[in-house]
Protein backbone atom coordinates (compact mmCIF):
# COMPACT_ATOMS: atom_id res chain seq x y z
CA UNK A 1 0.00 0.00 0.00
CA UNK A 2 1.23 3.15 -1.35
CA UNK A 3 0.84 5.79 1.76
CA UNK A 4 2.39 8.69 -0.32
CA UNK A 5 -0.16 8.22 -3.43
CA UNK A 6 -2.97 7.54 -1.36
CA UNK A 7 -2.29 10.79 0.14
CA UNK A 8 -1.99 12.80 -2.83
CA UNK A 9 -5.08 11.54 -4.84
CA UNK A 10 -6.90 12.77 -1.01
CA UNK A 11 -4.99 16.34 -1.73
CA UNK A 12 -5.89 17.06 -5.06
CA UNK A 13 -9.17 15.70 -4.61
CA UNK A 14 -9.45 18.08 -1.60
CA UNK A 15 -8.39 20.92 -3.71
CA UNK A 16 -10.61 20.24 -6.15
CA UNK A 17 -8.95 18.90 -9.16
CA UNK A 18 -11.23 17.28 -11.82
CA UNK A 19 -9.74 13.59 -11.93
CA UNK A 20 -8.04 13.91 -8.74
CA UNK A 21 -6.69 10.26 -9.26
CA UNK A 22 -5.89 10.46 -12.76
CA UNK A 23 -3.68 13.11 -12.25
CA UNK A 24 -2.02 11.86 -8.75
CA UNK A 25 -1.00 8.87 -10.99
CA UNK A 26 0.34 11.22 -13.77
CA UNK A 27 2.33 13.04 -11.91
CA UNK A 28 3.57 10.24 -9.46
CA UNK A 29 4.52 8.32 -12.69
CA UNK A 30 6.52 11.31 -13.81
CA UNK A 31 8.31 12.17 -10.59
CA UNK A 32 9.09 8.11 -9.85
CA UNK A 33 9.06 6.64 -13.35
CA UNK A 34 6.92 4.53 -11.67
CA UNK A 35 3.54 3.05 -11.58
CA UNK A 36 1.91 3.82 -8.10
CA UNK A 37 -0.57 0.90 -7.29
CA UNK A 38 2.48 -1.48 -7.68
CA UNK A 39 5.13 0.65 -5.75
CA UNK A 40 5.77 1.03 -2.18
CA UNK A 41 6.38 4.61 -2.14
CA UNK A 42 8.70 7.39 -3.09
CA UNK A 43 12.22 8.06 -2.03
CA UNK A 44 13.47 10.79 -0.40
CA UNK A 45 14.44 13.07 -3.16
CA UNK A 46 11.32 11.81 -5.01
CA UNK A 47 8.86 12.70 -2.39
CA UNK A 48 10.27 16.57 -2.46
CA UNK A 49 9.50 17.05 -6.22
CA UNK A 50 6.44 15.23 -5.89
CA UNK A 51 5.51 17.85 -2.91
CA UNK A 52 6.57 20.44 -5.35
CA UNK A 53 4.42 19.34 -8.02
CA UNK A 54 1.60 18.59 -5.28
CA UNK A 55 1.62 22.55 -4.05
CA UNK A 56 1.30 23.32 -7.51
CA UNK A 57 -1.55 21.06 -8.85
CA UNK A 58 -3.84 21.86 -5.76
CA UNK A 59 -3.23 25.43 -7.02
CA UNK A 60 -4.93 24.63 -10.14
CA UNK A 61 -1.90 24.81 -12.27
CA UNK A 62 -2.57 22.68 -15.49
CA UNK A 63 -1.17 19.40 -14.98
CA UNK A 64 -0.06 19.66 -18.82
CA UNK A 65 2.25 22.52 -17.06
CA UNK A 66 3.72 19.90 -14.73
CA UNK A 67 4.36 17.54 -17.15
CA UNK A 68 5.87 19.96 -19.13
CA UNK A 69 4.95 18.28 -22.46
CA UNK A 70 1.37 16.81 -23.60
CA UNK A 71 0.14 14.33 -26.55
CA UNK A 72 -2.07 15.76 -29.30
CA UNK A 73 -2.99 13.50 -31.86
CA UNK A 74 0.06 10.71 -32.60
CA UNK A 75 2.68 13.37 -31.25
CA UNK A 76 3.99 14.88 -28.23
CA UNK A 77 3.80 18.38 -27.62
CA UNK A 78 6.30 20.33 -25.19
CA UNK A 79 4.06 22.56 -23.24
CA UNK A 80 4.69 25.23 -20.19
CA UNK A 81 3.34 28.45 -18.27
CA UNK A 82 2.81 30.97 -21.34
CA UNK A 83 1.25 28.91 -23.91
CA UNK A 84 -2.10 27.11 -24.01
CA UNK A 85 -2.24 23.67 -23.52
CA UNK A 86 -3.29 21.30 -27.02
CA UNK A 87 -6.65 20.10 -26.38
CA UNK A 88 -8.17 16.82 -27.47
CA UNK A 89 -11.37 19.12 -28.39
CA UNK A 90 -8.65 20.52 -31.30
CA UNK A 91 -8.11 17.31 -32.92
CA UNK A 92 -11.29 17.40 -35.22
CA UNK A 93 -10.05 20.32 -36.38
CA UNK A 94 -6.58 18.90 -37.48
CA UNK A 95 -8.35 16.31 -38.95
CA UNK A 96 -10.87 18.30 -41.13
CA UNK A 97 -8.01 20.34 -42.90
CA UNK A 98 -5.81 16.74 -43.42
CA UNK A 99 -9.15 15.54 -44.94
CA UNK A 100 -9.69 19.02 -47.51
CA UNK A 101 -6.27 18.28 -48.18
CA UNK A 102 -5.97 15.08 -49.31
CA UNK A 103 -5.22 14.58 -52.90
CA UNK A 104 -3.31 17.87 -53.07
CA UNK A 105 0.16 18.17 -54.30
CA UNK A 106 2.29 20.48 -51.80
CA UNK A 107 -0.37 22.48 -50.67
CA UNK A 108 0.44 25.97 -48.96
CA UNK A 109 -0.96 26.15 -45.47
CA UNK A 110 -0.97 28.94 -42.79
CA UNK A 111 -1.76 27.94 -38.51
CA UNK A 112 -2.85 31.05 -37.55
CA UNK A 113 -2.05 31.84 -33.58
CA UNK A 114 -0.21 28.61 -33.80
CA UNK A 115 0.73 28.55 -30.15
CA UNK A 116 2.43 24.96 -29.44
CA UNK A 117 1.97 24.85 -33.22
CA UNK A 118 -0.59 21.65 -32.73
CA UNK A 119 -2.81 22.03 -35.54
CA UNK A 120 -0.10 23.11 -37.94
CA UNK A 121 2.26 20.63 -36.65
CA UNK A 122 -0.59 18.07 -37.06
CA UNK A 123 -1.77 18.95 -40.89
CA UNK A 124 2.33 18.40 -41.85
CA UNK A 125 2.15 14.97 -40.15
CA UNK A 126 -0.64 13.73 -41.87
CA UNK A 127 -0.18 15.75 -45.56
CA UNK A 128 3.84 14.80 -45.93
CA UNK A 129 4.01 17.35 -49.16
CA UNK A 130 2.44 20.31 -47.24
CA UNK A 131 4.42 23.67 -46.89
CA UNK A 132 3.38 24.60 -43.25
CA UNK A 133 3.98 28.22 -41.58
CA UNK A 134 2.83 28.81 -37.82
CA UNK A 135 2.17 32.13 -36.96
CA UNK A 136 2.36 32.98 -33.35
CA UNK A 137 2.96 36.78 -31.87
CA UNK A 138 3.53 35.85 -27.76
CA UNK A 139 6.83 36.14 -26.48
CA UNK A 140 5.90 33.23 -23.79
CA UNK A 141 4.54 30.70 -26.40
CA UNK A 142 7.03 31.78 -28.97
CA UNK A 143 9.63 29.36 -27.34
CA UNK A 144 7.70 26.06 -27.26
CA UNK A 145 6.42 26.66 -31.03
CA UNK A 146 10.18 26.50 -32.00
CA UNK A 147 11.01 23.67 -30.01
CA UNK A 148 7.91 21.41 -31.24
CA UNK A 149 8.69 22.70 -34.73
CA UNK A 150 12.36 21.81 -35.08
CA UNK A 151 13.23 19.62 -37.55
CA UNK A 152 9.78 19.18 -38.86
CA UNK A 153 10.13 21.13 -41.79
CA UNK A 154 7.29 23.42 -40.39
CA UNK A 155 8.66 27.14 -40.62
CA UNK A 156 7.95 29.48 -38.21
CA UNK A 157 6.91 33.30 -37.95
CA UNK A 158 6.72 35.48 -35.07
CA UNK A 159 3.53 38.42 -36.00
CA UNK A 160 0.37 39.52 -35.07
CA UNK A 161 -2.10 38.37 -37.44
CA UNK A 162 -4.49 41.93 -37.18
CA UNK A 163 -1.45 42.93 -39.66
CA UNK A 164 0.85 39.85 -41.10
CA UNK A 165 -2.35 39.34 -44.20
CA UNK A 166 -0.74 42.65 -45.85
CA UNK A 167 3.06 41.06 -46.06
CA UNK A 168 1.32 37.98 -47.84
CA UNK A 169 1.13 37.24 -51.03
CA UNK A 170 -2.48 37.03 -52.79
CA UNK A 171 -4.06 34.52 -53.82
CA UNK A 172 -0.82 31.92 -52.09
CA UNK A 173 -2.44 29.87 -49.83
CA UNK A 174 -4.44 26.75 -49.96
CA UNK A 175 -5.91 26.17 -46.69
CA UNK A 176 -5.59 28.32 -43.19
CA UNK A 177 -6.02 26.83 -40.23
CA UNK A 178 -6.50 28.51 -36.59
CA UNK A 179 -7.94 28.01 -33.19
CA UNK A 180 -7.51 31.69 -32.50
CA UNK A 181 -8.90 33.03 -29.06
CA UNK A 182 -12.80 32.78 -28.94
CA UNK A 183 -13.84 33.20 -25.07
CA UNK A 184 -16.10 36.09 -24.83
CA UNK A 185 -15.78 38.83 -21.87
CA UNK A 186 -17.86 37.64 -19.84
CA UNK A 187 -16.61 34.26 -20.11
CA UNK A 188 -13.11 35.55 -19.79
CA UNK A 189 -14.46 36.63 -15.95
CA UNK A 190 -15.31 32.95 -14.96
CA UNK A 191 -12.83 31.14 -16.32
CA UNK A 192 -12.31 27.21 -14.82
CA UNK A 193 -8.94 27.66 -12.40
CA UNK A 194 -6.85 25.65 -14.86
CA UNK A 195 -7.90 28.22 -17.98
CA UNK A 196 -6.80 31.16 -15.53
CA UNK A 197 -3.21 30.23 -15.36
CA UNK A 198 -2.85 30.09 -19.70
CA UNK A 199 -2.22 33.10 -21.00
CA UNK A 200 -5.38 35.32 -21.27
CA UNK A 201 -3.75 36.51 -24.87
CA UNK A 202 -5.04 33.35 -26.29
CA UNK A 203 -8.05 33.10 -25.02
CA UNK A 204 -9.97 36.37 -25.13
CA UNK A 205 -11.19 36.81 -28.04
CA UNK A 206 -13.13 40.55 -27.16
CA UNK A 207 -16.33 41.27 -25.85
CA UNK A 208 -18.52 39.20 -28.23
CA UNK A 209 -15.74 36.06 -28.77
CA UNK A 210 -15.77 36.85 -32.58
CA UNK A 211 -12.74 39.44 -33.11
CA UNK A 212 -10.84 36.49 -34.81
CA UNK A 213 -13.81 35.41 -37.02
CA UNK A 214 -14.19 38.47 -38.10
CA UNK A 215 -10.71 39.57 -38.89
CA UNK A 216 -10.04 36.07 -40.66
CA UNK A 217 -13.53 36.23 -42.25
CA UNK A 218 -13.18 40.04 -43.75
CA UNK A 219 -9.29 40.04 -43.98
CA UNK A 220 -7.76 36.39 -44.85
CA UNK A 221 -9.78 35.60 -48.05
CA UNK A 222 -7.12 37.86 -50.27
CA UNK A 223 -4.72 35.37 -49.63
CA UNK A 224 -6.43 32.17 -50.33
CA UNK A 225 -6.10 30.58 -53.95
CA UNK A 226 -9.73 30.30 -55.20
CA UNK A 227 -11.33 27.40 -53.86
CA UNK A 228 -9.01 27.94 -50.53
CA UNK A 229 -10.46 26.90 -47.15
CA UNK A 230 -10.21 27.98 -43.97
CA UNK A 231 -11.11 26.00 -41.19
CA UNK A 232 -11.57 27.36 -37.77
CA UNK A 233 -12.14 25.68 -34.29
CA UNK A 234 -15.39 27.87 -32.70
CA UNK A 235 -16.53 27.68 -29.34
CA UNK A 236 -19.41 24.81 -28.89
CA UNK A 237 -22.29 28.34 -28.87
CA UNK A 238 -20.78 30.05 -31.71
CA UNK A 239 -21.46 28.32 -35.06
CA UNK A 240 -24.25 30.58 -36.01
CA UNK A 241 -22.56 33.40 -35.65
CA UNK A 242 -19.34 32.55 -37.63
CA UNK A 243 -21.18 31.20 -40.37
CA UNK A 244 -23.37 34.16 -40.55
CA UNK A 245 -19.76 36.17 -40.49
CA UNK A 246 -18.99 33.56 -43.68
CA UNK A 247 -21.96 34.66 -45.55
CA UNK A 248 -21.06 38.10 -45.08
CA UNK A 249 -17.94 38.23 -46.18
CA UNK A 250 -18.96 36.08 -49.19
CA UNK A 251 -17.43 32.70 -48.18
CA UNK A 252 -18.88 29.56 -49.88
CA UNK A 253 -19.67 25.67 -48.39
CA UNK A 254 -20.25 27.07 -44.87
CA UNK A 255 -20.57 23.93 -42.40
CA UNK A 256 -19.60 23.08 -38.39
CA UNK A 257 -18.29 20.07 -37.39
CA UNK A 258 -18.64 18.28 -33.85
CA UNK A 259 -15.94 17.20 -31.65
CA UNK A 260 -15.80 14.06 -30.28
CA UNK A 261 -17.61 15.28 -26.98
CA UNK A 262 -20.23 15.62 -29.29
CA UNK A 263 -19.74 19.61 -29.01
CA UNK A 264 -19.96 22.46 -31.87
CA UNK A 265 -16.16 22.84 -32.79
CA UNK A 266 -15.38 23.29 -36.47
CA UNK A 267 -16.25 26.00 -39.18
CA UNK A 268 -15.45 25.14 -42.37
CA UNK A 269 -15.19 28.17 -45.42
CA UNK A 270 -14.41 28.30 -48.93
CA UNK A 271 -13.22 30.67 -51.01
CA UNK A 272 -15.43 31.04 -53.96
N1 LIG B 1 -11.08 25.82 -25.63
C1 LIG B 1 -10.60 26.81 -24.73
C2 LIG B 1 -11.46 26.84 -23.49
O1 LIG B 1 -12.50 26.29 -23.48
C3 LIG B 1 -10.54 28.16 -25.37
C4 LIG B 1 -9.47 28.21 -26.38
C5 LIG B 1 -9.57 29.39 -27.27
O2 LIG B 1 -10.05 30.45 -26.91
N2 LIG B 1 -9.13 29.19 -28.44
O3 LIG B 1 -11.08 27.40 -22.49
Amino acid sequence: MNKSFQALCARLQAAGVPDARFDAAQLYRFVTGRDPRLDDGPDEEEARRLEELAVRRAAREPLQYLLGEWDFLDFTLKVGPGVLCPRADSEVVCETAAELLQGKQAPVVLDLCAGTGCLGLGVARACPGAQVTCVEKSEAAWPYLVENTAGTGVRTVQADVFCWYRALAPESVDLIISNPPYLTGEEMESLMPETAHEPALALDGGTDGLDFYRLFTEHYAVVLRPGGWLVLEIGCAQADEVLALGSRYGWQYGRCRKDYGGNDRVIVLQKP
